[in-house]
């Protein structure tokens, strides 16, 4: 089969012939239909420091995929040959406290797939059944494969009751954009999303922020006012990773906010904590999604006639992946998905 392989240390990837993989007992082999590009991906392609210091290879990248079951285990019970689905791309060790009480997002030794397992960009993929989740609700393919960073979205912006709050997003990659969705669909009165770029920003006001703002050119507490909101933001979703972008928002926050952390901070972020106690604001990070509860609320969601589809701005064949990559690095874009058909 053809599958995008890092095959050795160092930058790029290789679109080559390896064998199609053999499911397990408790294992499916799903066949590709479309998948997600994610800045993982694209740390794996640039080969960086943490790439270098996580991966061995060779590895089949990618984790972010729908497909179809054209093969299952023999231990295998609630997945079924043609069963459309897309996958949990973290696999949990099943044995520690966390995983033995439920709290498998929890899991200290969860191993992803496209990073320390082979992935998805391939014409075929082998996972544990237990990682699959079956499309029973149904589901357009362009939005099953991105169901892992809308995930992401459901996690974080779920992590609070928003119904009738003022929700601050700070930036409006496709994860970002998808929590403002999220919590818009779910009461939250207005929600505010920051960004530096303006073509996402204008994505994100046209898929559901009631306001965006560059907060170079429109600092937070203006956006605030201009809204007439007179304490600050009862949630923040950093969606980021920014260390200015978490300033900010700690600062914006109203007494007894709520912050959620998603976006991933490449370097040590320096904050006045004074603020943090004085006004009793709630910090809390986010990894993955909850397994399944979150994944019961995606599809939920998508039942309840939430469209996240306009968040996936290019579309490419996966002969084209350099193309692909290329657009996504270069950031004028929202989501990108690679057909594999
Ligand atoms: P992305 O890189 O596409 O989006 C981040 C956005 O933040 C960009 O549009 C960028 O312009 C914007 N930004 C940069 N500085 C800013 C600032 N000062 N204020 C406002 N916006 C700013 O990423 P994504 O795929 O949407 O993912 C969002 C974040 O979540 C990333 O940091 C990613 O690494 C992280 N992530 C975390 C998990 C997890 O499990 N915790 C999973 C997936 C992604
Ligand atoms: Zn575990």
């Amino acid at each position: 089969m053809r599958a995008l392989v890092k095959t050795a240390p160092g930058p790029g990837l290789e679109l080559t012939d390896v064998p199609i993989p053999e499911p397990g007992p408790s294992e499916v082999l799903i066949k590709v239909r479309l998948t997600g590009i994610c800045g993982t991906d694209l740390h794996i392609d640039s080969w960086d420091r943490w790439a270098a210091a996580t991966l061995t290879t060779p590895r089949i990248v990618g984790h972010e995929f729908c497909g179809d079951v054209v093969a299952v285990g023999e231990a295998v019970t609630e997945v079924s040959v043609g069963d459309f689905v897309s996958g949990e791309g973290h696999l949990v060790c099943g044995r520690c406290r966390n995983c033995m009480a439920g709290r498998r997002h929890l899991c200290a030794n969860t191993r992803g797939i496209g990073v320390q397992v082979d992935g998805c960009f391939a014409e075929y993929l082998v996972m544990p059944a237990m990682n699959v989740w079956v499309h029973r609700i149904p589901v357009a393919p362009e939005v099953a494969a991105i169901f892992d960073p809308f995930g992401n979205a459901v996690h974080t912006a779920l992590s609070f009751p928003c119904l009738g709050e003022d929700v601050l997003v700070t930036g409006a990659g496709p994860i970002g954009i998808m929590a403002a969705m999220v919590v818009r669909h779910a009461g939250a009165r207005h929600v505010v999303v920051s960004d530096l770029s303006a073509e996402r920003l204008e994505l994100a006001g046209r898929l559901g922020a009631t306001l965006t703002i560059d907060p170079r050119d429109t600092p937070i507490p203006q956006a605030a006012e201009q809204l007439g909101m007179k304490e600050g933001f009862d949630i923040g979703l950093e969606m980021s990773g920014a260390p200015v972008a978490l300033r900010d928002m700690v600062d914006s926050m109203a007494h007894g906010g709520r912050i959620a952390m998603l976006g991933l901070p490449g370097e040590e972020i320096s904050l006045d904590f004074s603020s943090v106690v004085l006004r009793m604001l709630t910090l809390k990070g986010i990894y993955g999604r909850e397994m399944f509860e979150t994944w019961y609320a995606m599809s939920v969601l998508v039942q309840a006639g939430l469209d996240i589809s306009g968040v996936i701005t290019h579309r490419f064949d996966h002969t084209d992946y350099e193309e692909a990559f290329a657009t996504a690095r270069g950031g004028h874009c929202g989501k990108i998905v690679m057909s594999w058909e």
